[in-house]
């Protein structure tokens, strides 16, 4: 495979952005080699600088859910920038958006639309310490919700305990408020409860993790969390930064019938442009500003182009059997990947919910980090090589989500499948 010209762009980009990357996982650190550097996109492929094409199961980490340059987005966008790119004032593009999200979410009156899903998350907690007057927030260890301070803290291993920061540069007093419980673990959530009586403001979740690889939540796991916070009188917050219209229209929570009080959107609804959204109860909304005292803004919040993208999206994902086609393909993708890998006799587990999945190498089940950890990366990362070696793209690293989109096909599948054989024989 050539890669002259993305290993000149990447040389040049070290010089200008720390690790030659605008986002850290972007780098190929956790499965070494440079980073090829795209160009192109078109439904399920894109193209790097060196002309090769490959399948394409980032979809830009997540968003987008109907390919790259769908043509109903890109001509929603189009049309958009044409009227003027931003304005600093409401826009009937803001109402279209949040109506359809609104409509979805049953557990969602009132949003307000950001620019990321660390800014829906972070005006979450501050909402959620705003609703409750306490201070205290709990996370799972391996659970991702962007770079805010307070949630760049991880227990590391063992039981739950006092966070530590996971970054330098998050202060002690900063993640001292942060606890931290196993994911699909109840009893380490009611324990930090008992703990720390009426101080707990919140639990934030992702409902189903996908950024420790995927982890779905076990049976009463997501409903023991929502009878703790209610009957603790804190707030329970799903991160369905990933999760929202990509498991399903309503999200996870519509999946496991669950309604949280805090809900955080992002990557699908900008449809590949850059927007964040944070819903709840009108009771909860009425915190924030200028309804209430819980101050958040954002110059560019509800950018109308951004709307528009997220607007075209949602209306494609309306039309009926969307989902059971992603579950049909995700699903058969899914059976030959555990048919090879087992017929070659490695240790496998495939964790998958509707369209994003995660292939582990490992013995024993994958329900949490401490068992996320355990798996044997050094067989993803050889495999994560060859297959892009035969134009396949995998997330460069063993703890991320891969997606399908509406546009993965039979023939796609198929042709990943028959790259896979290869790789797995070489
Ligand atoms: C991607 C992600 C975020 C952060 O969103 P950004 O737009 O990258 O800031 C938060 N939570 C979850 C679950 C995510 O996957």
């Amino acid at each position: 495979m050539k890669t002259e010209n993305s290993n000149k762009l990447f040389t040049e980009s070290i010089r200008y952005f720390p690790g030659g990357v605008n986002s850290p996982a972007r780098a190929w650190n956790a499965v070494s080699g440079n980073p090829v550097f795209l160009e192109n996109g078109a439904g399920p492929y894109v193209w790097d600088a060196d002309d090769n094409k490959y399948i394409d199961y980032v979809l830009s980490w997540g968003p987008l859910i109907l390919g790259h340059a769908a043509s109903s987005v890109v001509e929603s966008i189009t049309s958009s920038v044409l009227k003027g790119t931003s304005f600093g004032a409401p826009t009937k593009t803001e109402n279209d958006l949040g109506k359809m999200i609104i409509d979805a979410f049953p557990s969602i009156d009132m949003i307000r639309f950001v620019s990321s899903g660390t800014e829906a998350v972070m005006s979450a907690i501050r909402l959620a310490r705003a609703h409750t007057d306490r201070n205290k927030i709990i996370k799972f260890e391996g659970g991702y919700h962007g770079h805010a301070d307070s949630l760049l803290v991880n227990a590391g291993s063992g039981a739950a305990t006092h966070g530590t920061p996971s970054s330098s540069g998050v202060t002690y007093s900063n993640a001292n408020d942060t606890l931290t419980a196993n994911y699909n673990d109840l009893e380490s959530v009611r324990s930090l409860f008992t703990e720390n009586k009426n101080e707990i403001a919140c639990v934030i979740v992702e409902p189903i993790a996908a950024n420790m690889g995927v982890i779905p939540p076990v049976t009463g796991f997501l409903e023991g969390l929502r009878d703790i916070t209610t009957s603790n009188s804190s707030l329970l917050i799903f991160d369905e930064v990933v999760t929202g219209f990509r498991v399903a229209y309503g999200g996870a929570q519509s999946l496991y019938n669950i309604k949280p009080d805090i809900t955080c959107l992002g990557k699908i609804i900008g449809g590949g442009l850059p927007v964040g959204a944070y819903g709840a109860s009108h009771k909860i909304m009425q915190e924030v500003s200028p309804l209430g005292p819980m101050y958040q803004a954002g110059t560019l919040s509800g950018n109308p182009v951004a709307m528009s993208a997220g607007s075209a999206t949602l209306k494609a994902l309306q039309m009926s059997g969307i989902y059971d086609d992603l579950e049909c393909m995700s699903q058969y993708l899914e059976r030959e990947i555990y048919n090879l890998l087992t017929k070659s006799k490695l240790p496998v587990k495939i964790n998958r919910v509707g369209s994003m999945m995660t292939i582990f190498f490992s013995e024993s089940e994958v329900t949490s980090w401490k068992s996320a950890s355990g798996s044997k990366t050094d067989i993803f990362i050889k495999l994560f090589h060859s297959m892009l070696n035969q134009n396949v793209y995998l997330p460069p690293s063993p703890y991320e989500a891969m997606f399908l989109s509406t546009e993965h096909r039979e023939n796609e599948i198929s042709s990943t499948i028959i790259s896979l054989k290869t790789a797995l024989e070489t």
